[in-house]
């Protein structure tokens, strides 16, 4: 090769090389999904021994936020300190935010503290696509971290307020101890973030492209 077309060709390969470091990153190709971190400000949720239910959740969403970075989402959260959000400004900003999904993160209580393990809920008059939501963050928080299976569930909820698919996540007992304690625990958090995450991207990954 001429000495000139050589010095063309690596002049045209540390051009692409320059563009490609300062384009900025594709944040518009991002699919945003909302986050709920349940609770917060003057309602505390379930209270036990000290722990409050916000606390766990908003530690919760804000690690979920956290690790979706790189991975094609952008999380945006109904609430990032301890605030309290009117229900249905919680999914009306979702809405607003061009979410494709909502999930709100709960931790549960039960009388009997022999009660453990992980659940979600779907509305009464959840759809299909809400509903797969739920088997899918139900699946993937139960394999991330080995908690008891208690499925998924239906009940009248706010969510009930949104086209959105949505579903609600009890991450574990506040009133078992074992599992109280290890939601305190922030390897475990970890585990719960990494499983909430996946169940997001698997149901994504399955969902039909709009
Ligand atoms: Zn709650």
């Amino acid at each position: 090769m001429e000495r000139w077309a050589l010095f063309l060709v690596l002049l045209f390969a540390a051009s692409l090389a320059l563009v490609a470091l300062v384009s900025p990153p594709r944040e518009e190709a991002a699919v945003v999904v909302a986050l709920d971190a349940g609770h917060g400000g003057h309602d505390p949720g379930a209270v036990v021994a000290g722990v409050r239910e916000k606390d766990i959740n908003l530690a919760l969403a804000l690690l979920v936020r956290a690790k979706a970075q790189g991975k094609g989402l952008r999380v945006v959260l109904t609430r990032s300190t301890d605030v309290y959000v009117d229900l249905l400004e919680r999914v009306r900003g979702a809405e607003s935010a061009g979410a494709r999904l909502y999930v709100s993160l709960h931790a549960n209580y039960h009388r009997d503290a022999r009660v453990c393990g992980v659940e979600t809920w779907v509305d009464t008059h959840a759809g299909e696509e809400s509903l797969r939501l739920a088997e899918c963050l139900q699946r993937a928080v139960v394999a991330a971290t080995g908690a008891a299976d208690r499925g998924v569930l239906r009940q009248t909820l706010y969510l009930r307020h949104t086209t959105l698919p949505a579903a609600l996540l009890e991450v574990g007992y506040l009133s078992c101890p074992a599992e109280r304690e290890k939601l305190l625990d922030p390897r475990y958090r970890e585990r719960l973030a990494e499983g909430i995450l996946w169940g997001i991207l698997e149901y994504l990954r399955q969902a039909a492209p709009r």
